[in-house]
């Protein structure tokens, strides 16, 4: 492709640098650019219109272009445009979303943090879970075990968090005591002949012995997405959260649920730890907390996290923490629509009732030469590609099979993600059987091209 000179894919590439995006290679071929969208479609400035498969990036809950949203940014801005909630100061939407976070949360929970990104709310995570330790007087026990693939985000502390090579290996991560166990990918970790139930006994063994092997006295805390998301959608096997959990409990050791994908409807309940009764001390969330209208997100914290922080004696000094625009009125207000409309057109109870047909439908892939597994629950799932099924593997050098089936399925107007060797599928909350076809048939036909080129 070459770019017209001036033309807006032109300024692009001469302006910007983007995320995750090989930046010799978009210098080339130049960005799509999205102009507008509306339900679960997006359209770029050709007029090319796209289901957005992935609701952006796992985020966008409601939908594209609900007015509700910007007329409830528009009050709030007249009203109050900003204001902080630092030293004692405070404002109505941070108040009202931070009590409705409270009511809506699957455990008893005390408190609500705001920041502004998943990747901060993670960080704020470690930041308080290190407060807490020296506040317990344990200075000791700051330790954090995270998960091979599982994503946390991307600053220093929660890149480091993220279980993947490529958040680590060119920024000299992961950080000091931040550790990572058996990634619960029974398809590709589980032996020959191990059940699903063995194979989640042996992650919680996997996870003993971590602690053990470190010393129990200096694990601080335990974090995992209930399904882990942008690792490539892997669905925890039968059994496993609760024998985590047992193990957890045995040495004191907090429980952190990142639900910033799997809150709010995603997996068929409001929150992930619904879907396999885990009970987190914090949890984290953001993207559907405003359908990523406007950026927020939050810490979701018990008194068991509460209490040793808020006795804040002399030695230590208050928690020397904060952003500007932690809470901002205007995302919060925003965020509140966001969980009215979900209340409201039962989206949580839609995702639940049209989720066995995302499921089938998608699974029916299977059957393709270059499909090896489809995983998911809820209106979440990927499918995995293959050359050689009971091998289970796939083109070489990694990630090439699933870059060409993005491309092919994105030209036949469905956008997915690429990850790894598998494509992930993650619709706004509203999508009907009509979007669902669609984005099986644009796939298939993707995968058949992709094997046509073999
Ligand atoms: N946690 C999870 C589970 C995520 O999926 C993401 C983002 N994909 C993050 C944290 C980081 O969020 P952000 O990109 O807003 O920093």
């Amino acid at each position: 492709m070459t770019l017209q000179p001036n033309s807006i894919e032109a300024r692009d590439v001469a302006y910007h640098l983007h995320s995750y995006t090989n930046a010799r290679r978009h210098e080339e071929v130049g960005p799509i650019v999205i102009e507008s969208g509306e339900g679960v479609h997006v359209t770029d400035t050709d007029g090319k219109r796209y289901i957005e498969a992935m609701a952006g990036l796992w985020s966008v809950a409601v939908g594209f272009g609900e007015k509700r949203l910007a007329d409830a940014a528009s009050r709030q801005m007249q009203k109050l445009n900003f204001y902080h909630t630092f030293t004692h100061k405070s404002h109505q939407p941070a108040i009202e979303l931070a009590e409705k976070l409270i009511a809506m949360a699957p455990v008893k929970m005390s408190k609500v943090y705001f920041t502004n990104s998943g990747s901060e709310a993670n960080d704020t995570m470690i930041k308080l879970v290190r407060y807490r330790a020296n506040a317990l007087g344990q200075p000791e026990k700051k330790k954090i075990i995270s998960r091979i693939k599982g994503y946390h985000g991307v600053t220093l502390a929660s890149a480091s968090l993220t279980g993947l090579v490529n958040n680590h290996r060119a920024f000299d991560l992961p950080m000091e005591g931040i550790l990572h166990t058996t990634c619960p990918h029974y398809w590709r970790e589980g032996h020959e002949g191990e059940s699903e139930e063995d194979f989640a006994s042996r992650c919680a063994a996997d996870l003993e012995a971590m602690i053990l092997a470190e010393g129990p006295e200096t694990v601080a805390a335990f974090i995992g997405e209930p399904v882990m998301g942008a690792g490539g959608v892997i669905v925890p096997p039968k059994t496993y959260w609760e024998k985590i959990q047992a193990v957890l409990k045995k040495y004191d050791i907090l429980l952190v649920a990142d639900e910033v994908i799997c809150g709010f409807g995603r997996t068929g309940n409001m929150f992930g730890c619904q879907t396999y009764g885990i009970e987190p001390d914090i949890m984290t969330v953001s993207k559907a907390l405003s359908s990523s209208y406007l950026p927020i997100s939050a810490l979701i914290i018990n008194d068991r996290v509460y209490q040793p922080v808020a006795d804040q004696s002399s030695e230590i000094g208050t928690f020397g923490h904060g952003f500007t625009a932690s809470g901002h009125p205007v995302a919060a207000a925003v965020s509140l629509e966001n969980l009215a409309i979900i209340e409201e057109k039962r989206l949580v109870e839609h995702a639940a009732e049209i989720a066995p047909y995302f499921q089938e439908q998608l699974g029916s892939l299977l059957d393709h030469p270059l499909v090896g597994e489809v995983r998911g629950v809820g209106l979440i799932a990927a499918v995995e590609l293959v050359t050689d099924k009971k091998a289970k593997v796939a083109m070489q050098p990694p990630g090439a099979m699933a870059a060409a089936a993005f491309g092919l399925v994105q030209a036949n107007g469905v956008i997915s993600r690429a990850i790894g060797d598998c494509l992930a599928f993650c619709p706004p909350l509203i999508v009907e059987k009509e979007h669902i076809d669609t984005i099986v048939a644009a796939t298939r036909k993707g995968l058949d091209e992709l094997k046509a080129t073999l």
